[in-house]
């Protein structure tokens, strides 16, 4: 049977007629008085519509909207947003256009499996689809031309619903394109765009592109539920991280393949691709394809401009969230595409495998070796991964590693509450509710400081009070869900407390998070938690993988101590179905946020930002982001960077350093409280606090980094790979060095001294070098100068280049003079590297000879 169906659409008066547009861009999201326009229509109606103004919009009543259009208040309200969102899409002096300096003109092309872009639109599961929403939304902010590419998925993702023994079930709720912010993309004609995305030689799938306006930039989402595909191919996007690992590879062939063709057919041409983690690199396989076949050139050639123009970025130093596959299912889907590039299947397999006889194809991998620039999402995840992936880079000591760092951050105006925001437009802005800022601006927040105590506490309280209201009403619904007779609903109502220190812990319920550890001793925190004159209350949250039992445990654990233990009864909670306005609840109104991961195994984290924008002060375990702020004074870190002998002993050290820190530091600071009802030395640390933290880890600061360390150079490398020749030089140049490194070797080094050395003097170096077929132009001789390692390696101090001093029969004669920089015994190695100023990185190549 074939159904068919029509959409009809409310018929909103003139004069309001502006919040139909204003419902289809998620520009709403982050704007405060567009937000309370459509909450004034209908509170509950906001609600019941997951803050999805659409849908609701297709609900209101049309007497009810008739009603609106005459209420003058409204109608001014709703022209001033209107303004204020002209003003915002034509906005001629955006960062980016002042600060532009690629060459030509830059367009970046952002790919991610998820997005979370607001409640009403959910694409995502947890940090990494936030995060990528929060670099789309600065990317609108700062103007800068970055457009997203995803997956639109028919369901949701999870929804958490916890049974009366606080198991986790799950339910996926529709997502229905009619009643979301997204249209359908069509040519000049007006015709539907649809790709065809082959999986592998016998099978193709169609894909239709939906669009996400984000204020000034676009989300586009492939979508393969057509009435012309299959019923097993409508289901490929069905689910965010749905099915098996075949349902898997094909979303991933839909989301890189069908995206970068999904963006030709709608004549873009992005002059940068990000990965955003694993998912999409078979994008890099696309591209190549399409430069062959438009360009007439090979794979080698093809390869240094999809190369030196990618960008890619890993986000978990877990080895098993680093996407895998089995080489017979990539193999039935990507020999297809290993033969549209020329190249053999052991060929195709190599670039996916971490070392030569690795059993699985590894997406992370694949990224690697594609793209010339990568990097991790904190400080200390950048060295994680620079360990974690150095068997790509053989002989490259692992400081040098091209994996750089650039630290996650937030979208601080999605996330700060209004509440707290109409403080900082009045002490750090002094402007209008709805000029532009930007948080990344560091002298803003100098003036925190001006913000009076009574202000900021009362504000907070507020805050406050609005999670445990929620709370409160969430558990109500859950309980009459649950069953529960009518007394025990009602009891909800003694569910935490405003004045108590409250604490607040969400999070993926994945085990390396330790959701557990805060009750690994029971009668401590007892103590802790009913302490006569000091109490502490926990609110937590999250969802569990709907295949991960370990964290369904967790979570039955902690939801049986909230309900059935009468010492945490009403002081601990757990709040079902975590998700973005949960989230902004809790980090809202908590007064301190808990995280205890293992370290060094959260990448970065973000939600501890989230809170901390809003005053909440961190407790945390001096992993990810928060291991570039902590130890501070501003802040608390659980246990320190060292390593144990086991997991029970580091469970045992840093529990105790959590209770530890929770009976002796904050509690007694919290309730150091004076007449005025609050504790003036909590107000400095939170005020300290978001001085230090706010102007650091937001997406502006973030979207800014990408701009300058990558976008900037892989536009212009990419673009000068792409004119005449260059490309084919560079291809010939590393084919030259890959037939003939095997003949380059460096001897007789020698220093020119015959006197103990001085500091001041200047020492002189000499090798003789040979380069076979090669030339000087081909290479750099570097002087490596540090300290001799305890497993015979070097410590870089400094590396300097040498020069050609002449020939000695077929060697070429290099040299150098140095001063040494310090005194006590000196270690010197010498190595010689590819060279070539075409390229963004030459180390990439993984060619390097030691002095043997
Ligand atoms: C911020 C956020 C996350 C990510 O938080 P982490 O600190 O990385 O655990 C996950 N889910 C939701 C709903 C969020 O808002």
């Amino acid at each position: 049977m074939k159904i068919h169906s029509f959409t009809v659409q409310p018929n909103l008066p003139d004069n309001i007629k502006f919040l139909e547009e204003l419902a289809s861009d998620m520009w709403f999201t982050w704007n405060w008085p567009a937000i309370l326009l459509f909450m004034q229509i209908d509170p509950k109606l906001w609600t019941d519509s997951r803050r999805n103004p659409k849908w609701m919009l297709g609900c209101v009543p049309q007497k009810r909207l008739e009603e609106l259009s005459r209420d003058e208040a409204f109608v001014q309200q709703v022209n001033k947003v209107k303004e204020a969102y002209y003003n915002y899409k034509n906005n001629p002096h955006t960062w980016y256009k002042e600060h532009k300096r690629e060459q030509g003109d830059m367009l970046t092309a952002y790919f991610s499996m998820e997005y979370g872009i607001g409640e009403g639109l959910p694409i995502y599961s947890g940090g990494l689809g936030m995060l990528a929403g929060d670099h789309i939304k600065s990317a609108s902010d700062l103007g800068m031309p970055i457009i997203g590419v995803g997956l639109f998925y028919k369901k949701g993702y999870v929804q958490q619903l916890l049974n009366r023994e606080g198991w986790q079930n799950e339910e996926y709720p529709d997502n229905d394109w009619a009643h979301m912010a997204v249209e359908h993309v069509c040519d000049k004609d007006g015709k539907e765009i649809i790709v065809e995305v082959p999986l592998g030689a016998n099978e193709s799938v169609k894909a239709c592109v939906w669009r996400v306006n984000v204020g000034r930039t676009d989300l586009y989402l492939l979508d393969t539920n057509l009435q012309e595909n299959t019923p097993a191919q409508r289901l490929i996007t069905e689910k965010l991280y749905g099915g098996d690992r075949e349902n898997r590879i094909r979303q991933e062939i839909v989301l890189g393949i069908g995206g970068v063709k999904a963006l030709n057919a709608m004549g873009m041409h992005p002059t940068v691709y990000h990965i955003n983690e694993g998912h999409s690199a078979f994008l890099l396989i696309q591209r190549m394809i399409d430069i062959m076949r438009e360009r007439n050139m090979d794979f080698a050639q093809a390869r240094e401009i999809v190369w030196a123009s990618s960008v890619f970025t890993t986000h978990t130093p877990v080895i098993a969230g680093n996407e895998h596959f089995d080489p017979v299912l990539v193999r039935k889907y990507m020999q297809y595409y290993a033969e549209q590039m020329g190249i053999g299947w052991e060929e195709f397999l190599a670039l996916g495998k971490e070392k030569a006889d690795s059993a699985t194809f590894c997406m992370t991998v694949l990224a690697l070796r594609l793209t010339a620039y990568a990097n991790g999402v904190a400080k200390l995840h950048g060295v994680v991964s620079r360990e974690m992936w150095r068997n790509l880079w053989p002989s490259l000591p692992v400081d040098e590693v091209p994996i750089d760092s650039i630290t996650n951050g937030i979208h601080s105006s999605s996330w700060v509450s209004h509440e707290i925001n109409d403080l900082y437009r009045k002490y750090l802005y002094n402007g209008n509710q709805l000029d532009e800022v930007d948080p990344s601006e560091t002298a803003l927040w100098d003036k925190v400081k001006d913000i009076p105590d009574e202000e900021l506490w009362a504000v907070h309280g507020q805050r406050k009070t609005k999670l445990i209201n929620m709370a409160r009403s969430r558990l109500k619904a859950q309980l009459k869900r649950q069953g529960f007779d009518v007394m025990t609903v009602n009891k909800t109502s003694r569910v935490l407390k405003p004045d108590v220190l409250t604490i607040g812990f969400a999070r993926r319920f994945a085990t390396y998070k330790r959701a557990t550890l805060l009750f690994k001793d029971l009668d401590r925190l007892d103590k802790i938690v009913n302490h006569p004159l000091r109490p502490v209350q926990f609110v937590f949250a999250g969802k569990a993988h709907p295949a991960d039992t370990a964290g369904k445990e967790f979570i039955k654990t902690i939801y049986n101590l909230t309900q059935n233990d009468p010492r945490f009864k009403n002081k601990i909670i757990f709040i079902e179905d975590y998700n973005m306005n949960i989230a902004r609840y809790m980090v809202q109104g908590v007064d301190v946020w808990l995280n205890n991961p293992i370290r060094p195994m959260e990448a970065s984290g973000t939600s501890g930002m989230k809170a901390a924008v809003n005053g909440a002060l961190m407790l945390s375990i001096l992993d990810g982001w928060w291991d570039e702020v902590g130890p501070c004074d501003f802040g608390w870190s659980i246990g320190g960077a060292e390593k144990y002998a086991s997991d029970a002993e580091r469970d045992a050290v840093e529990a105790e350093s959590l209770y530890n820190l929770l009976e002796q530091e904050i509690a007694p600071t919290y309730y150091a409280k004076n007449d005025k009802g609050f504790s003036s030395g909590w107000l400095a640390l939170m005020k300290k606090s978001i001085h230090q933290i706010a102007p650091v880890f937001n997406t502006n600061r973030m979207v800014k980094e990408y701009y300058e360390k990558f976008y900037v150079g892989a536009n212009n490398f990419g673009q000068l790979l792409s004119q005449d020749n260059h490309a084919a030089q560079v291809a010939a140049w590393r084919k030259k060095i890959a037939d003939n490194w095997f003949r380059v070797s460096v001897t007789d080094i020698t220093t020119a001294f015959d006197k103990a050395i001085l500091m001041g003097d200047k020492v002189h170096f000499r090798a003789r070098v040979f380069l076979g077929a090669l030339s000087p132009e081909d290479i750099q001789v570097e002087l490596y100068l540090g300290t001799r390692g305890a497993l015979g390696g070097i410590q870089k101090e400094d590396a300097v280049d040498m020069h050609v001093a002449g020939n000695d029969g077929d060697a070429y004669i290099y040299e150098v003079e140095i001063s040494p920089f310090n005194s006590g015994r000196q270690d010197y190695a010498l190595r010689i590297l590819p060279a070539c100023d075409k390229v963004p990185n030459v180390l990439t190549p993984f060619f390097i000879r030691w002095e043997e």
